[in-house]
């Protein structure tokens, strides 16, 4: 049962708009600790896997599951990010005015959990998590920058930090490497290898060469007119025909 230990679980999904369906009976298995990659052309229903598995797109019908028996079809938008479900949008939001460290220290205390800590003293272990958290995102020697003064790939890796501070159980990242030079994007590349096994996480992404760097180990779900084309290893979904077909005919 390829569902077991499943973190999301989407189950025929579909979602119309005017008569228009967006997602055409999409079922979809996310693994604990996976990194999942998601391409396909424009229009092939990625951002709005994104909204419905985010609450922000109620589906027509189906189920989406996170963990084994929690329906997020049925919760709010606010509710599903409270549950530990993290959504970076292309564009990145960090505090410009403030450091990278206090964007971190900041993006901490408004984890739910410790809220009531938004006014204390960070304590040791916040240090160090911190302080971790900077090694990964290869900004530790930026920790007392204005977050408004990093390059773009910069604030993204920013980003992507005060999302972990939150502890998610599941990240969802929007087309991450988006705007970053070559060399931005394969330092993104190994910031999210770094972070496989220990957080799952799906990573719609359009650079093939991104994404070919990010699922040297996983795999790549082909999308196309609302559900799966193919999915498999790199190697595989490119040598299919039906997806060469989608990216190189027309
Ligand atoms: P992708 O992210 O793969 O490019 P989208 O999920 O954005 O695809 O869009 C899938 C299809 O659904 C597109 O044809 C798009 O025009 C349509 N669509 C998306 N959102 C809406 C909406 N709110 N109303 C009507 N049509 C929409």
């Amino acid at each position: 049962d390829t569902t077991h230990g499943a973190i999301l679980y989407l189950e025929s999904i579909s979602v119309v708009f005017d008569g228009f369906k967006a997602l055409n009976d999409l079922s979809l298995d996310i693994g604990v600790g996976e990194l999942r990659c998601i391409i396909g052309p424009n229009g092939a229903g990625k951002t709005t896997m994104m909204d419905v598995i985010t609450g922000k797109t109620k589906p027509t019908s189906g189920t989406a599951f996170f963990g084994q028996s929690i329906d997020l079809t049925k919760m709010h938008e606010s509710q599903i990010a409270d549950i530990g479900i993290g959504r970076k949008f292309q564009r990145p939001t960090v505090f410009e005015q403030h450091t990278v460290f206090e964007n971190l220290e900041l993006a901490m205390k408004m984890n739910k959990g410790v809220k009531s800590t938004l006014f204390s003293r960070l304590s040791g272990e916040q240090r160090d998590k911190i302080g971790e958290t900077l090694e990964l995102l290869r900004l530790t020697s930026e920790y007392q920058r204005e977050a408004g003064l990093l390059s773009h790939g910069q604030k993204q890796w920013l980003e992507i930090g005060m999302l972990l501070m939150q502890e998610p159980l599941l990240l969802l990242l929007d087309e991450p490497v988006a705007g970053m030079t070559d060399a931005e994007t394969e330092r993104t590349g190994e910031l999210l290898n770094d972070l496989r096994g220990k957080h799952s996480l799906v990573v719609v992404e359009h650079d093939m060469d991104f994404v070919t760097q990010i699922a040297q180990q996983g795999k790549v779900t082909v999308l196309c007119e609302g559900s799966v084309l193919a999915e498999g290893t790199m190697a595989q979904v490119q040598s299919d025909e039906r997806v060469i077909e989608v990216y190189l005919g027309r």
